[in-house]
């Protein structure tokens, strides 16, 4: 009896300490699978794109975001045999080209975007690209009478939009579309879309430059996104941006180009023109939760210049960050907080 009765009495302090054991140890567990993370690297849309995925689905999150990234690939590319942009560009002037809706929807918002900046981003521009070749394998100055005949090819209002039948023709035979300068910042929002799938809270990814973040820091504080100083290989940072669950897509001269007799042929093309933009802007940073804009503006403001971002430094859709040839760094009101700028070379313009 005396046993028993010790015994009953021993075991609720027992059970009470282990139950309290395996929580700490549950605890501990789902504390380190929340802070976990796991990163990689993949070439994919023709450049890198980087992911680092916080959380107990990283790795399948990972996965479906690059599996993601390769049909949209498939399906968008200038260069690749048989995606819809091709099929479009080898019918034009010929017929029309019925589309994935999510295809004729970002075509019709890089229309519309192109229209907004009056031209200065359009996504026609591509027997520009082609010829000029900047990215690609065989870059030259063309002579001026090639650039003119481009040129006359680049008008996005001969994009023709059926949204019935779900069609997009170019109007012209030899017209051609380029969605570089939209496309990676719109499939930052598509990835968005799969890690939500996923049940990810917590990202950062990078698009060939656009960066992506979603949630914060795993605990709460903002990811520190690094700004890349305006210069070819630089390895310092502008400074540090905190702007989760945005895009931040960075257009400038200093990163893709070619050289010839020392004058230096970026991949940034003024469509007025037909040569690369001759920018009084190193660098246009746009940050927008819409990631197809961010991208779309950012080229557009470095085509339009300083005096393009001094008109959009309030607008509400997205914020900026422009580094102008005098190293005078231009910030929208509404991020100055969140922007710490770390490489002396450069200063802040005045508010
Ligand atoms: P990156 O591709 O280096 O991130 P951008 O987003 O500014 O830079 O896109 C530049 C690409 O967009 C070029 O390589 C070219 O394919 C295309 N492009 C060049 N000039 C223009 C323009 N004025 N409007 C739209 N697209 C452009
Ligand atoms: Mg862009």
């Amino acid at each position: 009896m005396e046993t028993v009765k010790k015994r009953t009495r021993r075991w609720p302090a027992a059970v009470a300490v282990a139950a309290l054991l395996l929580a700490l140890l549950l605890f501990g567990r789902w504390y380190e699978e929340g802070r976990a993370s796991s990163s990689s690297t993949d070439f994919l849309m023709n450049t890198f794109v980087s992911q680092t995925v916080y959380g107990p689905h990283r790795e399948e999150a990972i996965t479906a975001v690059v599996e993601r990234l390769r049909q949209f690939e498939s399906v968008y590319s200038l260069y690749k045999d048989g995606s819809q942009i091709e099929a479009i560009n080898q019918n034009a002037g010929i017929a029309p080209v019925e589309v994935d809706a999510e295809v004729f929807t970002l075509i019709a918002r890089a229309k519309a975007l192109s229209e907004e900046s009056g031209g200065a981003f359009d996504i026609t521009v591509a027997p520009l690209s082609l010829l000029w070749d900047i990215t690609g394998k065989n870059p030259r100055v063309p002579a001026q009478g090639e650039i003119d005949q481009a040129l006359a090819l680049v008008d996005y209002r001969d994009i023709l939009l059926d949204e019935e039948r779900g069609t997009v023709m170019l109007r012209r035979s030899g017209q051609k579309l380029d969605l570089g300068a939209i496309a990676k910042g719109y499939a930052c929002a598509v990835a968005g879309q799969v890690y939500r799938q996923q049940g990810v809270e917590s990202a950062v990814l990078s698009i060939g430059g656009n960066v992506y973040t979603v949630g914060h820091q795993p605990g709460g504080k903002p990811f520190d996104i690094g700004v890349s100083a305006p210069v070819k290989d630089r390895t310092e940072l502008l400074g540090t941006l905190h702007a989760d669950g945005m895009v931040i897509s960075t257009s400038g001269a200093y990163e893709r180009y070619f050289e010839v007799d020392g004058q230096r042929y970026h991949h940034i093309f003024d469509p007025a023109t037909g040569w690369p933009a001759q920018s009084d802007l190193l660098s246009v940073t746009v940050i927008s939760e819409d990631g197809a804009l961010a991208d779309a503006m950012s080229t557009a403001l470095f085509v339009e210049g300083l005096s393009g971002v001094k008109e959009n430094l309030d607008r509400e859709e997205f914020s900026l960050l422009a580094v102008d040839a005098t190293g005078a760094v231009y910030l929208s009101d509404n991020i100055r907080d969140d922007f710490v700028l770390t490489d002396e070379n450069y200063h802040l313009a005045d508010a």
